[in-house]
């Protein structure tokens, strides 16, 4: 990681401090991706499995191959040594880094 990369990234998501804060060289990065699941397409491959004698393997291979799930949004985002050890929770994490993105911090 280069300088310009390492500053980009120098702030901790939970307790909004620099990284080196913790007293520790360590950091943490987290990427966080939000899908919703295609439930269409889940039931169109479903029918598809059923109709071929119930054989998700055979539906697979002679079906379109399309997407179950889309992704919705993604943040990659850092924690200080200290936020990592005391634990974090994801969904509050998730918060804290879009936060931080809107207000022109990382973004991916
Ligand atoms: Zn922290």
């Amino acid at each position: 990681m280069k300088e310009r990369e390492l500053r980009e990234c120098s702030v901790c998501a939970i307790c909004a401090a620099k990284i080196g804060k913790s007293q520790s060289p360590v950091f943490y990065r987290a990427k966080i991706d939000t899908y919703f699941v295609d439930i269409a397409a889940v039931q169109r491959q479903a029918g598809l499995a059923m109709m071929l004698d119930g054989n998700p393997i055979i539906a697979n291979a002679m079906g379109p191959d399309e997407d179950m799930a889309q992704r919705l949004d993604g943040v990659t985002t850092t924690l200080c040594a200290d936020c990592y050890a005391s634990g974090v929770d994801i969904s509050q994490l998730a918060v804290f880094a879009a936060q931080r993105r809107e207000g022109g911090g990382e973004k991916q």
